[in-house]
């Protein structure tokens, strides 16, 4: 067996467990006589996956009985067009932070079916940082404040979140990876294939009083309260996905939970922050405060120099170093799943390109 280490930004790395789980329950699930593909959504099997996948989001999240947990199709990116169809009502406007790529996608989406306010935005600063809750133009009676809390292609990251009675966050590429208070948010929701599983899968947190917000000439399948009525049961789900997450919870769980995990990612992004600060060589242009745990990028002295180094790092089995082509650099995804293993060699690679290099 020949696993690289992988640094996508997603879909991303899984846990080898979690791989070795669903490989060993591939052709039979649990005396079903299927795999899990194959099972009714209906039936008692997938009602038990699908109950012990809510159950781990509950429990390893800290989310009360005042949250609907669901499981929904079309990513995130379906989300930022259903959040504005579904909260914000007939002449209201709704609030957005723009930090960053995925920020700006979902304002984007925003626009397109009503008023939306930039209270903030980084793009002048070419998105080097998140804003203070200070700096916010925040509408009086906005419907909701939306914030993108880690992006993904920028490596910034919320280190705390702003005040806000309605408050949503776009948690795609940094969720369970740190301790959070959900009671600070209205709504959460993240695409499944950073943190949680495969694609094509987005695990959506919701206060149950916003659900009942939703105007009656939202469609049906695009109503929040639809999906929560009927458990994600409304049409049939990922089912292979909700499954897949089941299994990377109890992973998580088996760590020590989210407050474990934490301890494991700081202690990653410590190592590589700390090579990359450790020389000229390298350089991470965004601010220190504001830093990714989990999306880390940095700059070599030319762009020739940063295409030599993934060029080579793929050689050495790293995959996934190429900075998004939008913004060109290198970066590091260490999600949940990398290991501190992972992050021991991408360091002594970097050493090694910087001593034949620099
Ligand atoms: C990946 C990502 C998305 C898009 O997710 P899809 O599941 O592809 O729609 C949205 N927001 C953030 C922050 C992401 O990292």
């Amino acid at each position: 067996m020949a696993r690289v280490y992988n640094f996508n930004a997603g879909p991303a790395a899984l846990p080898l467990p979690v791989l070795e789980k669903a490989q060993a329950e591939m052709t039979e699930f649990a005396g079903s006589g299927m795999s899990v593909m194959e099972l009714s959504h209906r039936s008692k099997d997938f009602q038990g996956i699908i109950d012990g996948a809510e159950a781990n989001v509950r429990k390893l999240m800290g989310v009360s009985d005042d949250y609907a947990v669901l499981f929904l199709q079309g990513g995130a990116s379906l989300q930022f067009a259903t959040i504005p169809m579904n909260f914000r009502r007939e002449g209201k406007t709704a609030d957005y932070v723009d930090s960053g790529s995925w920020a700006s996608k979902a304002i984007k989406e925003a626009k397109l079916s009503g008023a939306t306010n930039v209270a903030w935005s980084g793009k002048e600063e070419n998105y080097i940082r998140m804003p203070k809750a200070s700096e916010l133009k925040l509408t009086p009676d906005a419907e909701y404040l939306h914030i993108c809390s880690n992006e993904t292609i920028g490596g910034i990251r919320w280190p705390s979140f702003p005040e806000n009675e309605t408050l949503i966050a776009d948690m795609s590429s940094e969720i369970m990876s740190r301790v959070v208070d959900m009671n600070q948010f209205a709504m959460v929701y993240a695409g499944a294939q950073k943190n949680l599983g495969p694609s094509g899968l987005a695990l959506v947190i919701i206060r149950r009083d916003l659900i009942e917000r939703t105007p009656e000439t939202t469609p049906i399948f695009f109503r929040y309260k639809t999906h929560a009525d009927e458990g994600s049961l409304y049409n049939t789900p990922n089912t292979w996905g909700i499954y897949i997450l089941k299994l990377v919870t109890d992973w998580v769980d088996s760590l020590g939970g989210i407050a474990g995990i934490q301890k494991i990612n700081e202690k990653k992004a410590d190592t590589l922050y700390g090579v990359i600060d450790g020389s000229d060589f390298w350089r991470c242009p965004v601010a220190k405060e504001d830093r990714s745990i989990m999306n880390v990028v940095w700059r070599l002295p030319s762009e020739e120099l940063e295409e030599q180094f993934v060029n080579e790092s793929k050689k050495a089995g790293m995959i996934g170093l190429k900075g998004h082509r939008s913004v060109g650099g290198c970066r590091a995804s260490i999600y949940n799943a990398v290991g501190q293993d992972a992050i021991d060699a991408l360091v002594a690679f970097m050493k090694a390109f910087e001593a034949k290099n620099g």
